[in-house]
């Protein structure tokens, strides 16, 4: 009886930040199975496989779980062509918490980039663990994240911790290219209610998200009039049209390098543009022929306190203004794509209970910041309008050769979820 009682005495004692602590191989081995399944997007490989293994992970730890397999035809309208043959598919788990009045939404995308370049370890879908890293492609972007909240969860559940809101958990598709059929879909169709969100990227180390730029990315393209390389004045030379676009640029930069913002953290940002990132002629060209067409990208980041719309009706006033101030300069605009700015004040108490959470695992102060690149954090803020923080394990050399991981960043994240699950009741 006696050594029963300082059994149960010992175990109570436990609590889920040492349990993380004592059994870091619970962890690591969770994101080497997860590397261990190439999710490269695109085209978007393997996500039968890794859906499957999730579901049965969060069924394992007591969550109620639905894999959600998008429906053929959807996909077709979305995707291109090349990517038909790859069905899309997204996990959500939800665990209800007996009193609890909120519900938390952790989200995380499994696709990883494509690998090229020659890695250190033999293959960079190995998890191989040196000098206190865990190298892959996902490491850090973001099937760390993943493996940490997995571990969180477990660890409540091992030392019968008891998370104080109701808790959703979303694995999601296709970050790596728009989110559409991932955490796109997710809000737009899954049956979700929560109050706050933690998208497990964005902030890292002392350092939680708040807000990240938006993204308008569109195409020109200048249209010309052929002729033959020797007679070059009998055409209209598009690539030397879009020259002289592309110059015209310099003042509308020059514009948007004044307009600036302050994020929490005191930092200033401007909107930004980057040209060209993809370029090229038409179908046709030759080097004895007078381009009839040249086209360039255009990528736009939006800061959190720009109008989205208005921005793009600037930019696109802007472009049919040059191309008429340059003489047979006739162009076309094509959207490709864009994203929404999002920004949650910091001021909501569920970011300084995530302040808190973080500055008593890493006993260092924390700062909020905004991220000039985006992530799936704007469709809960956004798109859901509920407080949002970016927040996980994060790494170095994503989307790069060598991509790592910190163990001890890991082990960190997975306290500090535990940590708001355990402390932070809405
Ligand atoms: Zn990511």
């Amino acid at each position: 009886m006696a050594s029963d009682g300082r059994r149960q005495q010992a175990r109570a004692l436990v609590t889920p930040a040492d349990f993380i602590d004592r059994h870091p191989g619970e962890l690591l081995g969770r994101l080497q199975q997860l590397v261990g399944v190439p999710t490269v997007n695109p085209p978007g490989e393997n996500y039968d496989q890794i859906t499957r293994w999730l579901t049965h992970e969060l069924e394992a730890l007591g969550l109620e779980t639905r894999r959600f397999a998008i429906p053929a035809a959807k996909a077709r309208a979305v995707l291109p062509a090349a990517q038909h043959a790859y069905p899309r598919f997204n996990v959500l788990a939800k665990l209800r918490v007996p009193g609890a009045k909120k519900t938390i939404h952790f989200n995380a995308h499994y696709d990883v980039v494509p690998v090229s370049g020659r890695w250190r370890h033999e293959s960079p879908f190995s998890g191989a663990i040196a000098g206190g890293w865990i190298y892959g492609r996902g490491t850090a972007d973001m099937k760390g994240s993943i493996a940490s909240l997995l571990t969180a969860v477990r660890a409540l559940r091992v030392t019968r911790a008891t998370p104080r809101m109701n808790l959703e958990i979303s694995f999601t598709a296709d970050e790596e290219t728009d989110s559409a059929l991932g955490a796109g879909w997710l809000v737009a169709n899954a049956p979700i209610s929560p109050d706050y969100a933690v998208v497990m990227e964005g902030g890292e180390g002392g350092t939680v998200c708040c807000g990240h730029n938006g993204t308008l990315w569109l195409e020109v393209t200048v249209h010309g009039r052929p002729a033959h390389g020797s007679t070059p004045e009998k055409g209209v030379n598009a690539l030397e049209k879009m020259s002289a676009l592309i110059l015209a640029f310099e003042d509308y930069k020059r514009d948007l390098a004044r307009r600036t913002w302050k994020s929490p953290e005191g930092k200033t940002h401007r909107p930004t543009v980057n040209l060209g990132g993809e370029f090229g002629c038409g179908a046709g060209a030759k080097i004895n022929t007078v381009p009839a067409h040249a086209s360039f990208t255009i990528d736009r980041r939006v800061l959190p306190e720009e109008n989205h719309p208005a921005a793009e009706r600037e930019l696109r006033a802007f472009l049919a203004r040059a191309a008429r101030q340059i003489p047979r300069c006739r162009i076309t605009v094509r959207k490709i794509s864009e994203n929404y700015s999002c920004f949650s004040e910091p001021t909501d108490p569920f970011f300084g209970a995530m302040a808190r959470c973080v500055t008593r695992v890493r006993k260092q102060p924390t700062r909020f910041n905004v991220s000039t690149g985006f992530n799936d954090m704007h469709f809960f803020s956004h798109h859901l309008k509920i407080p949002t923080l970016g927040y996980g394990p994060g790494g170095i050399h994503c989307h790069a050769v060598d991509e790592r991981a910190k163990v001890k960043e890991l082990l960190a994240s997975a306290k500090i979820y535990a940590e708001l699950l355990t402390t932070f009741a809405g």
